[in-house]
């Protein structure tokens, strides 16, 4: 099938020549061909970016949809996925919303913003949650907060680690104050996994932000970042002209809030599925200690 698409856009190639140059055995679309990073802004090719889609350059690690992600992290054969078919009901009738969503569904696949299941990550058992910034930005409605609540439910009952990947604008402003909700819905869903002494790791990938920061994005027992994540609740511009100063560089970046101790460790990428195997095995041997206050 690939065959087929290289031949046929090999004749429409504008940049014949040069692609070409580049890669004499395997002709590629131009447009798939280089990828500008965000973060340090140098052009890639994007073989290089390899299927962890890293830039060689600064570390960025490039959003990438939830399939990926789980296809990355989990365990071979492991994933099985919870609640996929729950769908938002639309629930303060916004204008064109309902239509917006199928689009979205067709075109991503995804029923919603979040993916949730359970897996084995390194031979360890746990819950686990992708956020999809394909699909409206990653932003929290009343499904992504009622998939995240129902997960940590089960994690309780069977006594698994919970670990979310967040990458989201915020809350969803389609579904207004029912979006705000599910901040304190997930909140209280994480206070009882907690309080039955089970493991939260959260993952901030770019970009976390809006209510998903200010709410379980942070409250994870280990809160682990990707290089240059952007991470952080209201914009930058937004918060210069209320403080009316400048601010920093690297401000809402993964490492300034390594540095201000808001993120326990940044780690790249393709080390993730080992740190997290890692820590889950240290704290499985820990765990069972029954309730904590
Ligand atoms: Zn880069």
């Amino acid at each position: 099938m690939g065959l087929f698409k290289k031949k046929k856009y090999i004749h429409i190639n504008p940049n014949r020549e040069e692609s070409q140059r580049n890669n004499q055995k395997k002709p590629h679309v131009p447009d798939d061909m280089w990828t500008k990073c965000p973060n340090c802004k140098q052009t890639l090719y994007n073989k290089e970016l390899g299927s962890e889609k890293i830039c060689q350059h600064c570390g960025y690690c490039f959003r990438i949809t939830a399939t990926e992600r789980i296809e990355l992290t989990c365990d071979t054969g492991t994933f099985e996925e919870w609640d996929a078919e729950l769908e938002t009901e639309d629930p303060i009738d916004f204008p064109d919303y309902r239509e917006k969503i199928k689009k979205v569904q067709l075109k991503t696949g995804l029923k919603e913003a979040i993916v949730t299941g359970k897996c084995e990550i390194k031979g360890q058992r746990t819950v686990i949650g992708v956020m999809d910034t394909t699909f409206i930005m990653g932003s929290m409605g009343t499904v992504v907060g009622e998939k995240i609540t129902r997960a940590f439910e089960r994690a309780i009952q069977e006594k698994l680690p919970v670990i979310l990947y967040t990458a989201s604008g915020g809350a969803r402003m389609q579904e207004g104050i029912f979006s705000l909700m599910q901040m304190a819905k997930v909140s209280a869903a994480v206070k009882r996994h907690s309080n039955a002494g089970l493991l939260y790791i959260t993952v901030l990938t770019d970009p976390t932000t809006g209510g998903v920061t200010a709410s379980f994005a942070m409250q994870g027992d280990i809160i682990l970042a990707e290089p240059s994540a952007l991470i952080g609740f209201a914009g930058r511009r937004v918060i210069e002209q209320t403080i009316r100063q400048e601010l920093p560089d690297n401000f809402q970046k993964a490492e300034f809030l390594l540095e201000h101790g808001f993120v326990d460790q940044i780690v790249p990428r393709n080390e993730l599925p080992a740190s997290l195997g890692l820590l889950l095995r240290l704290h499985t041997e820990a765990e069972g200690g029954g309730e904590r206050e």
